[in-house]
């Protein structure tokens, strides 16, 4: 090796399910004919940041280094993709090869994309990569502008916003000051439509209510045309609005997922609506570890129209989750956890031809069609919908319904309620409920979700215990599929 030779050091990030992991950023020059390898697994975003970085210091007047240039991304053996490592790989060839003091890139994180001109772009992901930036305790994370917004939302980093290649050696320099972090911008939240647009269904609407209050998992039964999916769109009106932190939490999941503007904060919460031909991978994640529509809709609503239309092992997968409001997956690639918080909503007809039960329409299903339909939910699955409810054919003359803004009033008290207080069952309706588990009309974790079920229709009556017709009520939800 030839004397003197100096290595620029910075670091950098790449995004694995909803998390950042540490890149350590290597350049070195040696002497020999001009070249420039990036090494360890880079794929081809990042193999294309040679050309980006290449002009990007030429056209912010740096010197390119016309010698044999490496950059090392470690750890080698995690394959690395997108084009965030741009300003990274640029700092550390400013600093390998004595464009910038080593010393000022070593303890800080870069995550830009370059532009041929040297401007900084913003990247996927940027509140996850300040987290971990915050962890490691480094000096500072030099991004764009428009990453900053969501980077200073995490304590303890501090963010250096530069617009421009110039601007981020400059802040190195200490001869600028970063440029003030935008204000966060919530994106403006959408116009829902409203419950008052949907005549009779009044047990569907309640179900919905207590849904909305008690953040249950809701399963409606009923022919086509009952106006399943018409009531589904409509909780996302009647939910309570996103807390700050619920907002910081959604906007890092839909950052790293790239669904956010640059610059913009999540405004509400997340409504995801698979379609029916969605395999266990696009719900969950799969082998490439980015994050499924479980994890997207974490604080908001995963609504699976059709629900037995979906493939057997996606709906399989979606056990879990449920269950435990996380996704953990492990692949080939490794190991994560995403949080997956979310209400489901599912719809479905009571039987393939949708008539089963309606009393206009005569079901045509042969009964081994039926059997297959049925058996395509396990009992497992359907346990984990809190309420199942059957919607009616819709009734074009029922009375109009109660508008949105009042039944929102209610569940947003509901809700408060439930997270102030513990709210139990009295005497008589612990025995009520004892009767159920012993007639085997309720297993074990039905038992545990029908009385959270029943303290959220406690709340909803303002109620301190639950009464056994809150109980009562819970229990009319269990409804066969
Ligand atoms: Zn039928």
């Amino acid at each position: 090796m030839q004397h003197g030779t100096v290595i620029g050091r910075t670091h950098t990030f790449w995004l694995t399910g909803l998390d950042a992991r540490r890149v350590d950023v290597e350049a070195e020059i040696h002497s020999g004919l001009p070249a420039f390898r990036v090494v360890g697994l880079a794929d081809r975003g990042v193999q294309e940041a040679r050309d980006r970085v290449r002009s990007g210091l030429t056209s912010s007047q740096f010197e390119f280094p016309a010698r044999r240039l490496t950059v090392n991304l470690a750890p080698a053996q995690e394959r690395k993709e997108g084009a965030s490592f741009d300003l990274a790989i640029a700092l550390a060839v400013l600093a390998a090869s004595g464009q910038l003091p080593p010393e000022r890139t070593s303890r800080i994180a870069a995550a830009a994309e370059m532009g041929l001109d040297g401007s900084l772009r913003p990247v996927r992901g940027a509140m996850a990569m300040a987290e971990e930036a915050a962890r490691l305790d480094l000096d500072g994370m030099l991004v764009a502008p428009e990453s900053a917004v969501e980077a200073a939302a995490v304590p303890g980093l501090r963010v250096l916003p530069a617009r421009t290649l110039i601007e981020a050696v400059d802040i190195l320099w200490g001869a600028a000051e970063p440029a003030t972090v935008p204000p966060p911008v919530p994106l403006p939240p959408a116009r829902h439509p409203d419950l008052a647009d949907v005549r009779g269904q009044p047990r569907a609407r309640r179900a919905l209510e207590i849904t909305a209050a008690g953040r249950h998992n809701l399963l409606l039964v009923g022919p086509p045309g009952s106006g399943k999916s018409m009531l589904a769109q409509r909780l996302m009106g009647i939910l309570p609005p996103l807390t700050r932190a619920e907002a910081l939490e959604v906007t890092r999941a839909h950052s790293v997922a790239g669904l956010l503007p640059a610059g913009m904060l999540a405004g509400e919460r997340p409504f995801r609506a698979p379609h029916h031909s969605a395999s266990a991978a696009a719900l969950i994640g799969g082998a490439s570890l980015r994050p499924g529509e479980v994890a997207l809709a974490h604080r908001g609503v995963l609504f699976m129209d059709e629900l037995a239309e979906f493939p057997r092992p996606a709906l399989e997968s979606l056990r879990v989750p449920l269950q435990e409001g996380r996704v953990e997956l492990a692949r080939s690639a490794g190991r994560v956890v995403m949080p997956a918080d979310c209400i489901v909503v599912a719809a479905m007809n009571p039987c393939p031809c949708g008539h089963l039960g309606d009393p206009e329409r005569e079901c045509t299903c042969a009964p081994a069609r039926l059997t297959a339909y049925r058996s395509r939910l396990s009992g497992p699955l359907i346990d984990r919908f809190d309420l199942r409810v059957r919607a009616p054919r819709a009734d074009a003359h029922g009375a109009p319904g109660e508008a949105s803004a009042a039944v929102a009033e209610r569940v947003a008290a509901a809700a408060e309620r439930l997270g102030g207080q513990e709210i139990e069952l009295t005497t008589d309706a612990r025995e009520l409920m004892d009767g159920a588990v012993r007639e085997r009309l309720l297993s074990g974790r039905g038992a545990a979700r029908t009385t959270a079920v029943a303290r959220t229709i406690a709340a909803l009556a303002s109620a301190d215990e639950i009464q056994p017709d809150h109980l009562a009520e819970a229990l009319s939800y269990r409804e066969p599929v």
